[in-house]
Parts: C-alpha cells; structure tokens; sequence
C-alpha cells in the first residue's frame, strides 16, 4: 500500500468519478452544485498542492474537503537542470519512496517522461531502473501528480506547456495497469491532453497490449525491442522468456489492427551487443510491417555495466538501412546525460537503498514479481 491513509485522493480518480464523488460531497454539505467545477477546475488546471489554497472555496468548505478527501502532491526532494535545459524532479513519496520525472524540451514540444513504478522488476541488463530492483507499484495519483507538479514548474520556469507525456521513467507501465488505465483517462479527459500525444512504452507485456488496444482512445505505444531476434532479445531482456518476440509480434498486429495508433520501435544501440550489421535489415523488415517509427537510441552509460555505445558510423549505417528500407527513424540524442536523466539512467531508489533501516523489504531481481 501506497499510504494509509483512509481519505480517498481526489487525483486517482478519473474524471467521471471525480465529478460524482465532488457533487455527492457538496450535496450532501447543502452546498451549491457549482462548487464541484471549482474544485475540478483547481486540480486539472492548477498546480496547488492542497485545498486550503483553493481561495474562491469558503474556509469551511475547504476544511470540510481536506476531512473527507486528500490531494496527492508528492514534495520536490530535488529539482536538477541540465546545460540543454532538460529538468529532472526528484519526488519524495508520502511513504518516502523516491522516483523521478523528467521534462525534455525540443523547438516544438514540450515532452514529459513520468515514472510508474518505485523502480523496475524486469531487470533488463543495460538498465539502471532494472539494475535497482523493484519498490512498489505507484497509484494513479502518484503517476498523475508527476504531471501536475512537473506542469506548474515548467509554466513557472518558463519552460510553456507540457505538449506530450511519455511512459518511460522508471518502472514497466505495463506491469502497473491498474493504475496506468485511470491514469491515461485523467491524463487525455481531465487534464486535456490528446491520447496521441501520451506514449506508452513497454519492454513486452503482451496482455497490456492487448488490453491498450482495446481502449478506444489513440494512445501511442512504444515498444522497447532493442533486438530483432528472440534469442539476442532474451540475453537483454528475461520478459523474452515469458512473452517471446512472435508472441509481442501478434499482440502489435492486434493492436495496429485497431486502427489509427501510432507504434515506435525503441532501439538502444550497444556497441558489440545488439549493433552487428546483420541485424539492420531485420529491424528494418519489422518496423515496416507496423509502419513503426524507429528511435536508436546510443547506450547511455550505467553504473556497474561497462557496456558503451555504438560508435556514430554504426548507427548511420542502422539509419541509412532503415531509411532504404522505408521506415521513419531518427538517432535520437541523450538529452540531460549530466544529470542523469537520460533514458535508462533513471535510478532514484538507489538512493533509497543507502538507507536501509527505512526499508524493510528486499529488492530483489524477480522479474515477474510486480506482475504483468
Ligand atoms: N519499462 C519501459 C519504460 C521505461 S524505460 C520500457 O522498458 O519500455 C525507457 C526506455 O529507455 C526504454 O526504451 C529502455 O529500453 C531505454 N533504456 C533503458 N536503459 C537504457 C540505457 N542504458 N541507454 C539507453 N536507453 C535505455
Ligand atoms: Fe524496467 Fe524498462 Fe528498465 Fe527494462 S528497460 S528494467 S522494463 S524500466
């Protein structure tokens, strides 16, 4: 469990039942109706951390609401910039629990990369997150909170409006689907963003794809392939074992079947590992059955790993192949490498670890133990 606490948070909850639970609460108080807009309208428009500072709500009412309800706002432990103007929150969680968010800004947008696990158990080799171990399951508010926090920060700093969510902090979205579906509805109905403009990235849990598909909402999904092969896959990869790739293969053509989604191949390039020439066609024959995008992305470095990238000629020549082959693909650049925020570097709880008179449980690496 997240917390104790007996109130329920007004920020896990999707739009729907936000209003409802807001316009019983005010009912059954005698209040005027409207009041549950005023408090809908403070939570998915602004940034405040708690009712006491919703100032068009009577002190009463606000008192009344802080009694029944409590509003996720997790504290800003730190707040790093790096020198490409990448920001990185580190959030403290009610029960200490520590994950990070990242906002990564390009000339024309504003992307969000949000965590949706204290850690990860799917214990990929060339993952920081994985190499950590698993912490527990966030709550939708958790998740959501991220968003939240990370958007009044950016519009206080300058930064503008968050234009895209992306599911690639720490954790394994897929493996968190009781709270990353209510999530992907507060997140597109109740603070407005477009389902294609949130991206869900998976290393392979194939019922959450499944389930992804059967949404209406167009949510884009990214996979986390790294090698076009089961075998090369597996020794990267130990979900390969329970989802093998022709398995994630049907589960995507269910859900390009669906229709109108947008699919993208995460490649990350190791140097020796998954980078031999051989394999350049074989992704390229891949991501054009899905019309998949695909990111290449250059290893970034690890602690305790001594794997590096491959070299810039390598991943031209994964480029120029894609390309003849007629698949979209960008080498996509580290960004915020200095303050370890780039992907797969992510690795609050290590830092959680240092004290672990804090932490009753182990952090083992099971990677089926946060299910899937
Ligand atoms: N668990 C999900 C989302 C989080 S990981 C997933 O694996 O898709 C986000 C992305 O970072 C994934 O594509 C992941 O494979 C990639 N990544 C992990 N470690 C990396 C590293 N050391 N260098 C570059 N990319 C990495
Ligand atoms: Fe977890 Fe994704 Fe890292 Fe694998 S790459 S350990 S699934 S966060």
């Amino acid at each position: 469990m997240a917390s104790q606490d007996p109130r329920p948070d007004l920020l896990s909850l999707v739009p729907e039942e936000l209003d409802t639970i807001l316009t019983r609460h005010f009912e059954a108080r005698g209040e005027p109706a409207y009041r549950a807009g005023q408090v809908r309208h403070w939570i998915y428009e602004s940034g405040v951390p708690s009712f006491d500072e919703m100032t068009n709500i009577p002190l009463s009412g606000r008192e009344a609401l802080a009694e029944a309800f409590r509003l996720e706002a997790p504290e800003a432990e730190t707040i790093s910039r790096s020198r490409d103007r990448t920001a990185k929150h580190l959030w403290r969680l009610a029960d200490g629990e520590l994950v990070e968010s990242v906002l990564i800004p390009s000339w024309d947008r504003l992307t969000l990369c949000i965590s949706s696990q204290a850690g990860c158990a799917m214990g990929c080799t060339f993952c920081a997150t994985g190499w950590g171990g698993f912490g527990r399951q966030l709550t939708a508010g958790e998740i959501a909170a991220q968003y939240r926090g990370s958007r009044a920060w950016a519009e206080a700093e300058g930064y503008g409006p968050v234009t895209n969510v992306v599911f690639m902090g720490m954790g394994e979205p897929l493996a968190n689907r009781k709270a990353v579906h209510p999530v992907l509805s507060i997140l597109n109905r109740g603070f407005g963003l477009g389902a294609r403009k949130i991206t869900v990235s998976t290393v392979g849990v194939v019922p959450g794809i499944l389930e992804l598909a059967e949404r209406p909402e167009q949510f884009g999904l990214a996979i986390s392939l790294h090698a076009p092969e089961s075998e090369l896959r597996a020794s990267l990869i130990p979900l390969e074992q329970r989802h093998p790739l022709p398995q994630l293969l049907d589960a995507l053509r269910t859900f390009r079947d669906a229709g109108g989604r947008r699919i993208t191949f995460e490649y990350t390039m190791i140097r020796g590992i998954n980078d031999d020439e051989r394999l350049a066609p074989l992704l390229a024959e891949l991501a054009h059955e899905f019309h998949a995008f695909v990111n290449l992305i250059p290893f970034n470095p690890i602690p305790d790993q001594d794997w590096v990238a491959s070299t810039p000629e390598r991943l031209e020549y994964f480029r120029s192949t894609l390309e003849a082959g007629g698949v979209a693909c960008q080498v996509r650049q580290p960004r915020g490498r200095d303050i370890d925020a780039a992907c797969g570097q992510l690795r609050a709880n290590a830092l959680v670890q240092l004290d672990e008179e804090s932490r009753p449980r182990a952090r083992a690496r099971v990677p089926d133990a946060a299910g899937g």
